[in-house]
């Protein structure tokens, strides 16, 4: 299955993904993870990716593209994949559907988790994530079982530096303009599904279940 994760930043994407790739068996790829990890081995990419990702805004579509294409190369996308915060704009939208032509492929689902804006920030400013696996927690409604420490790879887990109030309303503003339109693209396509993300995180995963079974062969 090739399934494509759509919803503003905090919706609960990262958090529903690792349940997705482990029950479907297809590898979870998320850009902000493979940019956090260039930044902090400080390669090259991470570089150029680190002045974009402290200011909330998008890294150019030449530099995402160019990377996510080699990531979809990969042996273990074969059997699918699931993308977390790819494609963020029309170009990138585009570009992937092209590269899947190739193949003779296409997106068989894009899952829109639906949150209203007024729970987003509150879902941002207390998320708690791993650098090392990439877990992500919430301080109030998704805390790890040791305080400060990862239930997978007991290591220390951290605020990430965009997940602050003022950097969150650029975020959200991007969405808005850039990402959002996504949503029309892939519903011309008629692969697009809503899930409502406002319920516990087991709920929204429930939801996503019921989509997918429709779905998956
Ligand atoms: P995204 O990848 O879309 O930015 P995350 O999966 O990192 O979002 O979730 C953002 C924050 O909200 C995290 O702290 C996460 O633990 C928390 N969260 C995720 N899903 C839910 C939910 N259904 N209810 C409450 N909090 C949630
Ligand atoms: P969230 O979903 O919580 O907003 P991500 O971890 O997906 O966060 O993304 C963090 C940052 O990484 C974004 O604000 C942006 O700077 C960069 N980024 C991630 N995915 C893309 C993408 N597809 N195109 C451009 N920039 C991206
Ligand atoms: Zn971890």
């Amino acid at each position: 299955m090739k399934i494509i994760l759509l919803g503003p930043p905090g919706a609960g994407k990262g958090t529903q993904a690792k349940f997705i790739s482990e029950r479907y068996f297809i590898p979870h790829i998320s850009t902000g993870d493979i940019f956090r990890k260039n930044i902090s081995e400080k390669t090259s990419l991470g570089v150029e990716a680190k002045k974009y990702l402290d200011e909330g805004k998008l890294v150019p579509d030449e530099i995402t593209i160019s990377m996510m294409k080699n990531r979809l190369a990969v042996d273990d996308c074969k059997k699918g994949f699931l993308l977390d915060g790819f494609p963020r704009t029309v170009t990138q939208a585009k570009a992937l559907d092209l590269f899947l032509s190739n193949t003779g492929g296409r997106i068989d689902v894009a899952l829109l988790i639906d949150v209203p804006k007024d729970l987003i920030l509150n879902r941002i400013t207390g998320r708690r994530v791993c650098p090392s696996c990439g877990a992500s927690y919430h301080i109030k409604f998704n805390p790890p079982k040791v305080e400060g420490k990862c239930d997978v790879c007991h290591n220390d887990i951290v605020q990430r530096k965009d997940d602050t109030e003022a950097t969150v309303k650029s975020r959200l503003d991007v969405y808005d303009k850039q990402t959002e339109p996504l949503i029309d693209y892939y519903e011309a396509q008629d692969v697009l599904s809503t899930v409502n993300g406002t319920g516990e995180i087991d709920q929204v995963f429930q939801n996503i279940k019921d989509v997918l079974k429709d779905i998956h062969k």
